[in-house]
C-alpha cells in the first residue's frame, strides 16, 4: 500500500498539480461559505480554455450521496471530461466475481451467503484497481460509492491521497420521490422517471425541478417497477447512509475536502452548475445533454 501511495504521489507532475489544487482551493473556499445556495458573482478561477488542459490534470476525487441522488451519473460525466476512470466500487466487486481473480472463490462466498464485503477485501480490490491504472499511465480516478464508512475512508488516507470529495445534497422527500418514480421498461430495459419534482424555492431556500423521464409509446404499456424500490426499502437505505456515511463528509470537511453541492434539480439544471463550482468547462455539454 505505502508503494502505491509513493506511486500515485509520484505520477503527479507538479505543474499539473499546482494549477490544479489552486482552481480546487478555490472552488471550495467559494462555496463552503455559500453553500451553492447562490452562484459567486464573479467566478474565482477563469473558464479553463481547453479541454485538453483538463485531461492533464490530476484528479483524486470521490463522489460522496445518498443513494439514488445521481453519484454515477455525475462522476460518469466528469470522469469523460477529464479523461480519469469512473470507479464504482460495487462494480469492481462484480469485476472480480466474473474473473479468475485470486479474491474471486472467497468474494463468491460472502456475496452467496448474502454478507456484506470486509473494508479489507474491498481496499484490496481498490488498491489493484488503481495501481493497474497507474501502469497505463491513467492520470487520476474519481470514485463512487467508496469510502462508505469512517473506517474506509481512515484506511483511504494510507493508501492514497484524495483531493477533493463532492457531497451531492438532495432532500430526502425529493430522493424518496425519485426513487419510487423509478420504472424499467420490461421489453427493451429502458430507465425512466414517472415522478415530477417541481419544489418552489422559499425562506432563501432554492426551488428544485426534476421533470418526468417519460418513455416513448412502444415502452409506455411494459413499464415495470424494481421490487426494491418500495418506501420502506429506499427509507432503509437512507437510515443505512444517515448511519454510516455521514460521518465520512464530516471526516473531509474537517480536512477542508468536502465541497457542498445542492443538486438544484435533474441534470440538465444541475450539470451546468456542478462545471461552475469546479472551475470546468464542458465544450460538448450541448451535444451530450441527452448522453
Ligand atoms: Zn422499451
Amino acid at each position: 500500500m505505502a508503494a502505491l501511495t509513493r506511486l500515485l504521489r509520484a505520477s503527479a507532475t507538479p505543474s499539473s498539480n499546482c494549477l490544479f489544487s489552486t482552481v480546487v482551493r478555490r472552488g471550495i473556499s467559494s462555496l463552503s461559505s455559500e453553500a451553492d445556495r447562490k452562484p459567486p458573482s464573479s467566478p474565482p478561477v477563469g473558464p479553463l480554455p481547453l479541454r485538453k488542459d483538463q485531461k492533464e490534470r490530476n484528479v483524486q476525487w470521490v463522489f460522496l450521496g445518498c443513494p439514488g441522488v445521481g453519484k454515477g451519473t455525475y462522476a460518469g460525466r466528469l470522469s469523460r471530461l477529464l479523461g480519469v476512470p469512473h470507479i464504482a466500487t460495487g462494480d469492481l466487486v462484480r469485476e472480480e466475481l466474473s474473473s479468475s481473480g485470486s479474491l474471486a472463490d472467497e468474494l463468491s462466498g460472502i456475496v452467496n451467503q448474502g454478507k456484506l464485503v470486509s473494508d479489507e477485501i474491498i481496499i484490496s480490490l481498490l488498491s489493484k484497481r488503481l495501481e493497474e491504472g497507474e501502469t497505463k499511465g491513467e492520470s487520476g480516478f474519481i470514485l463512487d460509492g467508496f469510502p462508505r464508512t469512517l473506517r474506509q475512508a481512515e484506511i483511504l488516507e494510507g493508501v492514497t491521497d484524495i483531493d477533493l470529495v463532492i457531497n451531492l445534497n438532495l432532500p430526502e422527500d425529493v430522493l424518496l420521490k425519485k426513487c419510487l418514480g423509478r420504472r424499467i421498461c420490461g421489453h427493451c430495459g429502458g430507465n425512466f422517471n414517472v415522478a415530477c419534482i417541481d419544489i418552489k424555492g422559499e425562506n432563501g431556500k432554492p426551488g428544485i425541478y426534476m421533470a418526468p423521464l417519460l418513455p416513448p409509446p412502444e415502452c409506455a404499456s411494459k413499464l415495470i417497477t424494481r421490487a426494491d424500490d418500495t418506501e420502506e426499502v429506499v427509507k432503509e437505505r437512507l437510515r443505512i447512509y444517515n448511519e454510516m456515511t455521514r460521518p465520512v463528509e464530516e471526516f473531509y470537511r474537517r480536512r477542508g475536502k468536502l465541497l457542498e453541492f445542492d443538486l438544484p434539480g435533474g441534470i440538465t439544471e444541475s450539470w451546468p452548475k456542478l462545471l461552475r463550482a469546479l472551475n470546468l468547462v464542458d465544450h460538448d455539454s450541448k451535444q451530450s445533454a441527452a448522453a
